[in-house]
């Protein structure tokens, strides 16, 4: 799968981690660093990323076959998420009726 966004090119950079991404990948550049980190170590580890999105406001970072020590690094990197706007990387917290996300008190603005 042709990649896109802030991951477009990944495949190239990454030839084992995003070979396979079936299912997309896709958040927003406050997370990437997370992502980029998950993808280096998958990628050293000969690990297949099948998916990264989010999901309930927190990274969800799907992959294939993988030892404990990727799935440790996913866990830490999920629970990370959960305290940082998505949007800039700054730090956040989760919020959100309809649609929700974990963002700073910028791009949550004042609806929320
Ligand atoms: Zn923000």
């Amino acid at each position: 799968m042709k990649l896109y966004g802030h991951f477009a090119g990944l495949e190239e950079q990454f030839p084992i981690a995003m070979r396979n991404v079936v299912c997309g990948a896709e958040c927003g550049a406050g997370w990437f660093v997370l992502c980029m980190d998950l993808i280096r170590l998958c990628d050293e580890r000969g690990v297949e990323v099948s998916q990264i999105k989010q999901k309930f406001g927190e990274l969800r970072f799907y992959v294939g076959e993988a030892p404990s020590e990727v799935h440790e690094a996913i866990r830490i990197a999920t629970e990370k998420s959960k305290t940082i706007c998505e949007e800039c990387g700054r730090p956040g917290r989760l919020a959100g009726k309809h649609w929700i996300a974990t963002l700073c008190d910028e791009h949550r603005g004042g609806g929320l």
